[in-house]
């Protein structure tokens, strides 16, 4: 078939299951156990069919604002779009386009590759250390841009602002991204450094922190000019990416301090609670700065563990790639969604 030749092939990225059978435990997608701020839920119920007749507003200034008050920004400092999958291939789209290799390391986000691949952007990876963390040494080299989560994803592994701001400092001529997915989950944010670097952008999540993976809403902060140049390749590609409940019902989320405050601390404290249930169970993992916990167990395959666990309806993630095929992602659910995913690991591993 000729045309096949002229299509655009691409190898897509496998987002992790959203089964449909009930009575589950689902750790397997980082999402939060806990419902967003009763802010929300007022907000949701004065929508009516009415807000879905016209176009919403191509700035979402609504959101746009209420982010920016929310971090102590300018309005014209925040990018806002249909979750941080969006935002990062936006960002890809507009800062990616050097002839250099963008920079990303080996085990991180398995969508980079995939968004480079798609946007034919050369890339080259970089090896996590034994302790799989970054060496901020080794994005010292001539690139064509620089991508990172912080805490890493899937290993949960956080880089100190000051190793962030070493690799920020180090590459004036290349943008960095800095995908803080998982920063509330008790890591310090590399966000006061955009006053001090043009090159720093950071991404961030209404997915985990906010408990609203359902809704689509991530941002990004940059200076104006960055900031600029993202939304002309934006309104160059789809003027109303975000949809009128979304900037509604985010804004009414991302007002709400002490709630989403509270909700962070919950997850914190379960993690903890968790690291000490998993170590009595032999497993190992380096800490956890996110909302999951990075394991493996010297005894048992973690394929085995997580076939036995699927078979018990609890779903976490096994990723099938170099380096990690014997480990686990497993997010912090609730108390109680821990205590039927221990019982089943004493099972397993006891
Ligand atoms: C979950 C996640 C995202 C994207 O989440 P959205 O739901 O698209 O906002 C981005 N980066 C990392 C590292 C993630 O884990």
């Amino acid at each position: 078939m000729g045309w096949e030749n002229n299509v655009r092939k691409v190898v897509p990225y496998t987002p992790g299951e959203q089964p449909r059978v009930k009575d589950i435990v689902k750790l397997n997608t980082n999402e939060n156990p806990y419902p967003p701020s009763p802010r929300v839920a007022e907000a949701l119920k004065e929508l009516s069919v009415n807000d879905l007749r016209l176009y919403p507003d191509p700035k979402a200034e609504a959101l746009v604002s209420a982010v920016a008050r929310a971090y102590g920004l300018k309005e014209s400092e925040v990018f806002v779009g249909v979750g941080s999958d969006d935002v990062l291939a936006m960002l890809f789209m507009t800062f990616f386009n050097s002839e250099e290799k963008v920079i990303f390391p080996d085990i991180t986000y398995s969508f980079y590759d995939v968004w480079a691949e798609m946007l034919r952007i050369p890339y080259e990876t970089i090896p996590l250390d034994e302790h799989f963390k970054i060496v901020p040494g080794d994005y010292k080299r001539p690139n064509g841009g620089i991508v990172f989560p912080n805490p890493n994803a899937p290993t949960g592994a956080l880089l100190p602002l000051s190793a962030v701001e070493e690799i920020v400092a180090a590459n004036p001529d290349s943008v960095v991204i800095v995908d803080e997915a998982y920063i509330d989950f008790g890591g310090v944010s590399a966000l006061p450094l955009i006053r001090k670097y043009d090159n720093l952008v950071i991404a961030q999540t209404f997915s985990k922190s906010r408990s609203m993976a359902g809704l689509r809403v991530g941002f990004a902060m940059g200076n104006e000019k960055l900031i600029k140049y993202l939304n002309d390749v934006k309104y160059s590609f789809n003027s109303y990416t975000m949809n009128r409940p979304a900037l509604i019902l985010g804004a009414a989320e991302v007002s709400d301090r002490e709630h989403f405050r509270e909700n962070c601390a919950k997850i914190m404290r379960t993690r903890a609670e968790s690291e000490r249930r998993f170590r009595e169970l032999g497993f190992v993992f380096e800490p956890s700065s996110a909302n999951f916990i990075f394991v493996s167990h010297p005894r048992v395959p973690a394929k085995v563990i997580f076939d036995y666990l699927r078979e018990k309806r609890i779903f976490v993630r096994w990723f099938d790639k170099p380096r990690i095929s014997n480990y686990l992602r497993v997010t912090v659910g609730t108390d109680a969604e821990m205590d039927r995913l221990f019982a089943a690991l004493k099972e397993v591993v006891g």
